[in-house]
């Protein structure tokens, strides 16, 4: 029987979790991080106590009056309002075209973005080139941006606790930018910025209002690597994305 890594394990209950929803997992606290344990048997959630850190951001409000997403990112650069700033080795704030009409949100930094400092860089990075190729979009045109900024420890989902720190950044950058139409990469960056409680089956391929400006919910790039059968599905959302957006332009 082909043996199976634990990292590979992981990363297919996270996509099975994203697809189907939480319910099919056992928690076994009450508060803070999931980690996932390998036994001979079978993997199952696991809560573990998360550590308290003293608020230390700076100064506090001064971001919520940037003007230009450069002075926004020099004002949170050095955010330690969350547990995650401990383990990063660049902040990934975005990148893209400042007044892009659409803005692409994934989850967080992993590896490889971490250590350049910008967004969907590496594999994914590429199927994310690729994709917007495909309807059109240049990736310079549109602006790339994630639910929380520094990179979760091993790839694991951001805390709700680190979302809910991270997000007021994104929604400031999306102020800033403006975009006509939103397309979130996966379950967290749905649930992070529409606050969705249902299962990426349900929420993909349907546009969705966050404060007038339209979103779309479909897979990440990084969950078609793993699962190459669910690129005809992306296709299709992304298809319906690029017509919405002919028909916002014209
Ligand atoms: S993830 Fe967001 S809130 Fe947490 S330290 Fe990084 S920038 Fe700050």
């Amino acid at each position: 029987m082909k043996h199976l890594s634990k990292k590979k394990i992981i990363e297919a209950l996270k996509d099975q979790q994203s697809i189907f929803g939480d319910f099919l997992f056992e928690e076994k606290l009450n508060k803070s991080k999931i980690i996932y344990e390998e036994t001979p048997e079978i993997v199952e959630v696991v809560r573990e106590p998360i550590e308290e850190t003293p608020n230390l951001f700076q100064s506090e409000d001064d971001w919520h009056n940037a003007n230009t997403l450069e002075e926004l990112n020099n004002l949170i650069i050095d955010c330690t309002k969350c547990v995650l700033h401990k383990n990063r080795t660049n902040f990934v704030f975005g990148s893209g075209k400042p007044d892009a009409k659409v803005m692409v949100i994934g989850e967080g930094p992993g590896a490889e973005e971490d250590k350049q400092g910008l967004p969907f860089v590496g594999r994914a990075g590429q199927l994310l080139t690729d994709i917007l190729k495909a309807i059109k979009f240049e990736r310079e045109e549109v602006y790339i941006a994630n639910i929380v900024k520094c990179r979760p420890p091993e790839n694991r989902t951001p805390l709700p606790e680190e979302m809910d720190t991270c997000i007021p950044y994104l929604k400031k950058q999306i102020s800033i930018i403006n975009p006509k139409m939103i397309l979130c990469l996966g379950l967290t960056a749905a649930k992070g910025l529409l606050r969705k409680k249902e299962s990426l089956t349900a929420l993909r391929g349907k546009f969705f209002d966050y404060e007038g400006i339209k979103v779309m919910v479909t897979f990440h790039p990084a969950a078609l690597l793993r699962n190459p059968n669910w690129k005809k599905d992306c296709w299709e959302d992304v298809k319906k994305f690029r017509k919405m957006y002919d028909e916002i332009e014209m």
